[in-house]
């Protein structure tokens, strides 16, 4: 099974699925693993059964280290994200094309001295260019409205952001802020994996204005998280391999 997606709930319908636990180093991880006509796509609720983890807590590393065991080289993630950016609305999808990282207090990384020694990550391409064209061409066909390409803002959390928080996160190029995606792009690059994250906007950050209709976010919210889940499906029926992409060579070790 080279193929996962996290983070998409309400998937579980497009075929038979089969819960796993998996043991890692780092603490279990839970898994779905679903068949789509004869392929075996892994399944990974990010925050962990009952969405009971909150994000500064959910245990990353057991989650990559997880897809890694099951020999997962290929990873479409969903991301619920804030806009400070106005032309970014709630319902909207964006594609995440580079984060900005204001974690503070989780485990970021696989490589911590001794045994398994020092590794600098090249961060040059943190989200794969080959799923990121190839999602396009998915979306294109099942005429999903990308709004554009997005930098991602993690926060710590699980607070939300100050007015002032948000306004320096936008000077600084951000245009969504969320709080789960560092560190999972940075894992998973340091275990040679493609890794592209889509953004749906769930709200505005604070003190950004925008008129929102309300009765209309929650379909626009369900319609786009089943069509993006549809599009990830469909790239992976598809053939994948990493000589299009700087992935697998990531890792800088010295
Ligand atoms: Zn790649």
């Amino acid at each position: 099974m080279d193929k996962a997606i996290i983070g998409g709930t309400g998937v579980y319908d497009i075929g038979n699925s089969t819960s796993m636990e998996v043991d890692t180093i780092y603490g279990k991880a839970y898994v779905d693993i679903v068949n789509v006509d004869g392929e075996k796509i892994v399944f990974l609720a990010r925050h962990g059964k009952g969405h009971s983890n909150p994000p500064h807590l959910i245990n990353y590393r057991a989650n990559m280290k997880a897809l890694e065991q099951l020999g997962v080289k290929y990873v479409y993630a969903t991301a619920a994200v804030g806009s400070c950016n106005e032309n970014y609305s709630v319902g909207d999808v964006v594609v995440i094309k580079d984060f900005i990282d204001f974690t503070k207090s989780r485990p970021n990384t696989f490589y911590e001295g001794g045994e398994t020694g020092v590794v600098h990550t090249d961060m040059s391409e943190p989200y794969c260019r080959n799923l990121i064209s190839k999602f396009y061409d998915e979306a294109k066909k099942l005429s999903i409205d990308i709004k554009g390409e997005a930098v991602y803002c993690c926060t710590e959390g699980p607070r939300f952001e100050t007015a002032s928080e948000i306004r320096m996160y936008k000077s600084l190029g951000a245009d969504v802020v969320g709080m789960t995606n560092v560190p999972e792009v940075v894992l998973s690059k340091e275990l040679g994996m493609c890794y592209s994250a889509v953004g749906i906007i769930t709200n505005f950050c604070t003190g950004i204005g925008g008129d929102i209709e309300l009765h209309d976010i929650e379909g626009a919210m369900n319609k786009n998280k089943e069509a993006v889940t549809k599009a990830f499906i469909n790239v992976f029926k598809g053939e994948l391999n990493q000589n299009n992409c700087k992935c697998k060579d990531s890792r800088i070790r010295l």
